[in-house]
């Protein structure tokens, strides 16, 4: 995989070179290296979700829960598939107001 250095756009093979499908700009197609590898294998929304002190601002926003701290209604919430895979996965919360967090015993 590999992204625009002007937009960060994924970029598509064209004849040899990548073009960039969202601005259009070309570049040269890069070698895999083992960055690009373990940027494959483990994408950033994998990463965040691995931690329960994940960074929550700019994650979808929950509406459909309660802060205990402070009653407001919105926050921010990340999902995480717990040890096994047959079980579902936990949604981790954060308080768009006070910024507690909670997670969601399903
Ligand atoms: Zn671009
Ligand atoms: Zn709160």
């Amino acid at each position: 995989m590999q992204f625009c250095d002007d937009c960060g756009s994924m970029m598509k093979k064209e004849d040899g070179v990548m073009v960039c499908a969202g601005c259009g700009a070309t570049a040269e197609q890069e070698v895999e290296t083992e960055a690009f590898i373990s940027t494959e294998e483990q994408t950033d929304d994998e990463l965040i979700e691995s931690s329960e002190e994940a960074n929550f601002e700019g994650k979808p926003t929950a509406k459909d829960v309660v802060c205990d701290a402070c009653a407001h209604e919105e926050a921010w919430y990340t999902i995480k598939q717990t040890a096994s895979a047959d079980e579902p996965p936990t949604r981790f919360f954060k308080c768009k107001n006070c910024g507690k967090k909670w997670r969601e015993y399903s």
